[in-house]
């Protein structure tokens, strides 16, 4: 019997894992720099952890509601782009069958096998073969919003909950300095991670998501402080 072979892409992977560690990224970058500029302005250690875990939770639902509003507008999309294909297909089909068999041609199919394999491919299932190779809409890709949503507020959450869990465990003498740090070291795996996923240099990955953070933690930090001497 003919061995299968495994052939691995990247592409299958790559859409989803570029959400989680977006999402990820999003929380350690927004909690760990609202950690920081509370605690610049001289919060008391409860306080510094209320709002941690409050931009965790302001931040998921966001992240959530952004999301899936934006996929839900996708699906609609795609629904309006289906019911007009089965309108199409119900009125014109003749039209149909020789615009699926031109697709066919200009992938390389002979006339007489495009036309036959469009023939068998719409006595199969028409909706799904003109939704597949004039629309690009596959079963596969079709936008889900809600796991979508639940998606983006996990990795939000996930990644809020580490400079979270570290200003928990911190001495409030030395808060300040363990969230940046340790946050630095999170955001440089995660972009060396992605950057490797994405088949990209690792270092630059990793230097280009932690030059930024470091830049959105020392701003805010840098207000908080302001703030703080202002109080
Ligand atoms: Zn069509």
């Amino acid at each position: 019997m003919r061995a299968r072979h495994h052939e691995r892409h990247r592409t299958s992977h790559i859409g989803w894992l570029r959400a989680a560690v977006l999402g990820a990224n999003d929380g350690i970058v927004s909690t760990a720099s609202l950690l920081l500029g509370v605690a610049a302005a001289h919060a008391s250690h409860t306080g510094i952890l209320v709002a941690g875990v409050a931009g965790l939770v302001a931040g998921a639902m966001s992240m959530a509601a952004g999301e899936y509003v934006s996929v839900h507008s996708q699906a609609d999309s795609e629904q309006a782009e289906l019911q007009q294909e089965r309108q199409e297909l119900h009125t014109d089909n003749e039209g149909e069958h020789k615009e699926l068999a031109a697709i066919y041609v200009g992938r390389g199919l002979d006339p007489a096998l495009a036309r036959q394999v469009a023939v068998q491919l719409m006595a199969h299932d028409a909706l799904d073969a003109h939704a597949r190779d004039e629309l690009g809409i596959t079963e596969a890709l079709r936008a889900r919003p809600l796991q979508a949503a639940t998606a983006s507020a996990a990795s939000f959450a996930i990644g809020s909950a580490l400079p979270l869990l570290v200003a928990v465990l911190s001495p409030a003498s030395t808060v300040i300095a363990l969230v940046f740090v340790t946050a630095l070291v999170f955001l440089a795996l995660l972009g060396g991670v992605s950057a490797c996923v994405g088949g990209a240099s690792v270092t630059v990955g990793a230097l280009r998501v932690g030059f930024w953070g470091a830049l959105a933690m020392a701003i805010t930090a840098g207000v908080g402080a302001l703030l703080g001497a202002a109080a």
